[in-house]
């Protein structure tokens, strides 16, 4: 029988309840899914270990000896029974804290005993609590026993006795399908091109191999055929969005852009700006709808770039917005754009949750009879109410704040999908970049403009609070201002409002001669932006605040940005708030204050954010320290197909492999029904079935 007709409740060890449990803590509902439930690691018993070779960072481990002698430790209920075990050369202490009488009758000195635990340093040496011994008659031959398999099981699953041995026992049962019942996903021919095993030997090494080669080849080939089949579904996809959804045409660059260009530019472009800017004009009209993706890092000018397009949209008659996740952020571009725009002759407009209801139906008139050109504004552009005329290009600044659902809403605001810019300062790693956000073309403004001098990060300890208040001092005096940041996450809310208020009385009083303002997001949004406009214009010097000025604020005038706490920040949140300073012509620094003990992640993060303000070498350490789950934005995006076995930290090469190859076999044969695709063009469905409304945006 083929292993994907088989019902899980049938299978010996199964049963109706467990298959219940399966379903409902680990979303297995059939057997297919449960052959993919791989392990999460190993215990080798393939070979016996020599107790010299032991040391503190090894999994469980065999040793084949014999017990030298027993002995009772203490007395009463601390009690332990300790056994000192010999290899014929070195020794090691058993521990046995229950079960002692059992033990000792059971276990006698001068066997020839095999003995299966965990080795633990303790007090100056190595020792093995409650392990498993066995006649070596008793077990099967060495070769045989090869890697034992280790089971992700939850609390819920072990109190329903489905702990991992008895995954284990299940996975036996379907051994006999693995060897016969199994249907492979991959063609011949790619099997051969890459020398991958076979789907039917991966299942049986992944769950039972028989040593560390056939593992590893096991591995390679689950890994390589996930990530295949994710490129093959991103690509596809994006095959036929370009060939069947037209993209409204905006060939022309007209007065608007081209007045602007000569005549209010207020600086010179960079060649990176100029680049990106040609490459989104290029998009607009090569009639196919533009998906883009815009990278740069903080303070690389990308509002500048969303400008520019956004006149080009205009000249051809179209509309645009730009959606900010931050009402003080889209009231920052507002400002930005409309003093940039003022002599051209656009209509501009601000519609965020505080727009009043006036104002709101003169937006709501003006958008519908096509007299507003530009609307900037927060999620409040989502909402139904709000009907454009003709809405051609939507802008989504610091896309990462946004979700799936909340960006393809833009795109139901006119009949034909309009184009879409997404804009990011939080650099995606290039694994991240091919399969989250693989069907967007991508554009990098990797140049800063001219004249910017690299901030200079430095990691103090509490310890220099005297001298830093010096400096701070000292950069006011010049004529700057001081970000100082606390963090402040939902499950310590509390605590860490208590944190930022008294960090707001102590800067108070260590400079009574300045002017300090506080923002959090508790506060009401007129009082926030009261705070804010106040830092904005430069009446108060020091700015005590919460990650809410995290995403985009631009004050030039900053020099210097102050993290407290340090540790409890992200790599790529750290980053971000760097870039508030260093906006302006003057030397910025940043300080990360943190306490002494740090753990060992937490130095790596600080010497990264010393070393570099390179962003996308931050974004790529921030990949490898936390893994993909974690980072900003890749929960929102949804992937296509959840990574079962393969690591976006750690098998960007097999990816870029099977991304080329998945858009090679696509442009020969892009509904894949040639014969020898077949069986790629069935998987993906029967993968894609499994899919929750993966939109048609990114
Ligand atoms: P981000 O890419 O982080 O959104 P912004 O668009 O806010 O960056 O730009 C950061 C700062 O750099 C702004 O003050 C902007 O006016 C300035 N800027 C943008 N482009 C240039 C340029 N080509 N030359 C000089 N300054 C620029
Ligand atoms: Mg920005």
């Amino acid at each position: 029988m083929q292993l994907s007709q088989l019902d899980i409740k049938f299978i010996p060890g199964v049963g109706p309840k467990k298959a219940d449990l399966l379903h409902k803590e680990l979303n297995i509902s059939n057997a297919d899914d449960l052959a993919r439930h791989y392990p999460y690691k190993y215990i080798d018993r393939s070979r016996f270990y020599y107790l010299h070779e032991i040391s503190e960072n090894m999994p469980f481990i065999q040793v084949k000896g014999q017990i030298i002698k027993f002995e009772k430790v203490g007395i009463g209920r601390t009690q332990r029974l300790s056994a000192i075990f010999t290899d014929g050369k070195d020794t090691i202490e058993l521990v046995w804290f229950q079960g002692i009488k059992f033990i000792l009758e059971k276990y006698k000195t001068g066997i020839t005993y095999v003995v299966f635990g965990k080795p633990t340093f303790f007090n100056g040496k190595y020792n093995i609590a409650h392990p498993e011994i066995d006649l070596p008659s008793q077990l099967p031959p060495v070769e045989q026993l090869g890697l034992q398999p280790f089971y992700n099981t939850t609390e819920k699953m072990k109190s329903g006795f489905l702990n991992s041995k008895a995954v284990q026992k299940i996975m036996l049962n379907l051994l006999p399908y693995f060897q016969s019942g199994i249907s492979e996903t991959l063609p011949a021919y790619v099997l051969k091109k890459y020398a991958l095993m076979n789907l039917s030997e991966s299942l049986i090494n992944i769950h039972f191999p028989k040593n560390a080669h056939l593992l590893n080849k096991a591995r390679q080939r689950l890994k390589f055929e996930e990530l295949f089949f994710v490129q093959l579904n991103i690509l596809q996809q994006t095959k036929w969005r370009e060939n069947n959804l037209k993209g409204l045409m905006m060939k022309k660059v007209g007065d608007f852009f081209n007045t602007f260009f000569s005549n209010y530019l207020p600086f010179e472009l960079t060649g990176a700006q100029k680049r990106v800017i040609k490459e989104i004009h290029t998009d607009l009209g090569s009639g196919r709808q533009m998906n883009r993706l815009l990278q740069g890092d903080v303070g690389s000018g990308k509002t500048l770039v969303a400008l520019m397009v956004l006149l080009i949209a205009v000249d051809n008659g179209y509309q645009g917005c730009i959606m900010a996740p931050t009402e003080i952020l889209a009231t920052q571009h507002f400002d930005t754009l409309r003093s940039l725009v003022k002599d051209l002759g656009i209509n501009i407009s601000l519609l965020t949750g505080s727009t009043r209801p006036k104002e709101r139906e003169v937006i709501h008139k003006e958008l519908q009879s096509g007299e507003l050109n530009i609307l900037i504004g927060t999620h409040a552009l989502i909402e139904d109410v709000v009907q454009f005329n003709n809405l051609g290009l939507v802008v989504i600044d610091e896309q990462h704040r946004f979700g799936v659902e909340q960006r393809s809403k833009l795109w139901k605001k006119n009949v034909q999908p309009p184009h879409v810019l997404v804009m990011t300062a939080t650099p995606i790693p290039r694994t991240l970049a091919m399969t989250v956000y693989g069907d967007l073309s991508v554009s990098v403004i990797d140049e800063l403009p001219p004249g910017r001098k690299p901030i200079q990060t430095y990691h103090y300890y509490e310890n220099k609070r005297q001298a830093l208040n010096g400096f701070i001092y000292k950069q006011i005096k010049a004529g700057r201002q001081i970000y100082v940041v606390y963090p402040l996450i939902e499950e310590s809310e509390k605590m860490d409002l208590q944190n930022v208020t008294e960090g707001f009385e102590y800067f108070r009083e260590s400079f009574p001669e300045f002017k300090v303002s506080m923002v959090h997001g508790k506060l009401k949004p007129a009082e926030k932006e009261y705070q804010m406009q106040q830092f904005v214009n430069g009446k108060t010097h020091i700015m005590v605040a919460t990650t809410v000025i995290e995403v985009g604020v631009n004050v030039p005038n900053a020099s210097v940005m102050i993290i407290e706490n340090a540790e409890r920040f992200g790599l790529s949140q750290l980053h971000q708030l760097r870039g508030r300073v260093g906006r302006g012509a003057e030397q910025s620094f940043c300080i990360l204050l943190t306490g002494f003990k740090l753990a060992t992640e937490t130095r790596k993060k600080m010497d990264i954010m010393v070393r570099t303000n390179d962003g996308f070498e931050i974004a790529e350490a921030d990949l490898q320290l936390r893994g993909p789950g974690d980072l900003e934005g890749t929960q929102q995006s949804g992937m296509p197909f959840e990574l079962k076995i393969a690591n976006l930290a750690r098998d960007g090469k097999m990816l870029s492999i099977a991304r080329e190859f998945a858009m090679e076999i696509l442009n020969d044969d892009p509904k894949l029904e040639k014969k020898e695709n077949l069986v790629l063009g069935s998987q993906l469905n029967k993968l894609k079935t499994n899919l929750i409304n993966w939109g048609n945006i990114s």
